[in-house]
């Protein structure tokens, strides 16, 4: 019988998760697994979801728009989905929707070292609330910076974390907007100095796109240690594929799966 799973989004096109996930089937030797494209609107979330158990799937990934939906459609869910309010990993047992968070340890599995000092997440959408949920459970002094101030104030009320409205260098900077999906310079969107970026420890970016973005770029050749979004994306891939078969994430197939060297 064939296993499935794969990734619920609108649009979803552009994912790499199938390319990602197929590349790991063939290193772990799991045969008769698949993952798809699940490309589903709102209006169609509940309804395809319940479906997807009956027709194979032991689980599925989740992308914008829904990663709201998933939590409330679950019935159990992790401390980090419901915490974050947020779920980007589903497992079906039967016919039960069990939700996770792995952009939150996916995140920190990408930054390669404990986080300590004073970590700066910009944005307040979905991503920076995992972002700066792992971050802070993981012991960082964490400050969060966004274009409209009073997001940022209620991510902060709701995490326990500091809003702030100038942005110092420090430890550790995470891009959690959307800026640089387009290309956008990160220096006309974003409170950074283009002079100061080596100032900074490390720099991620989650944003990801073909080849590395401006704010990556500039980050590396001023110094800074940098980390892709890609490798956020494998990593809380290689959680959920962990989750599903039961065996460890072929992460080096994944990567090179996703275009990392
Ligand atoms: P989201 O919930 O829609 O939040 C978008 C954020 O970007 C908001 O804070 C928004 O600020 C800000 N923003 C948008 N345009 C901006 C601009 N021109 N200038 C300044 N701020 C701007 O999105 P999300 O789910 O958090 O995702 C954010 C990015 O991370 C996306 O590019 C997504 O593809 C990427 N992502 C990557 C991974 C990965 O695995 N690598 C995982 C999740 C997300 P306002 O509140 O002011 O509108």
């Amino acid at each position: 019988m064939t296993r499935r799973a794969g990734v619920l989004g609108w649009p979803v096109a552009h994912s790499r998760s199938p390319a990602i996930h197929e590349a790991a089937y063939v290193a772990a030797g799991l045969e008769g697994w698949r993952y798809q494209l699940l490309p589903v609107p709102p209006a169609l979330f509940d309804e395809t979801l319940r479906a997807l158990p009956g027709a194979g799937f032991v689980g599925a990934n989740v992308t914008i728009p829904h990663k709201e939906a998933a939590l409330a459609a679950a019935e159990w869910a992790t401390d980090a989905a419901r915490e974050i309010g947020a779920a980007n990993s589903l497992s079906f047992d039967g016919a039960r929707v069990e939700a996770d968070n792995t952009d939150a340890p996916g995140f920190l599995a990408a930054l390669g070292e404990p986080p300590t000092g004073r970590a700066v997440v910009l944005g307040a959408g979905g991503s920076a609330r995992a972002v700066a949920w792992a971050l802070c459970s993981a012991g960082a002094e964490v400050e969060v910076w966004n274009r409209t101030p009073e997001r940022a104030e209620r991510l902060a009320a709701e995490l326990g974390v500091r809003a702030v409205t100038t942005v110092e260098p420090g430890r550790l900077l995470v891009n959690c907007t959307a800026v640089g999906l387009e290309g956008e310079d990160p220096f006309a969107a974003l409170p950074l100095e283009p002079g100061r970026m080596g100032e900074w420890g490390v720099v991620a970016d989650l944003v990801y796109g073909e080849g590395e973005t401006a704010l990556i770029r500039d980050a590396r050749e001023a110094g800074a240690r940098v980390v892709d979004g890609l490798e956020v994306l494998v990593r809380q891939g290689a959680l959920s594929f962990e989750r599903w078969t039961g065996v460890p994430a072929p992460v080096e197939a994944m990567r090179a799966a996703a275009g990392l060297k």
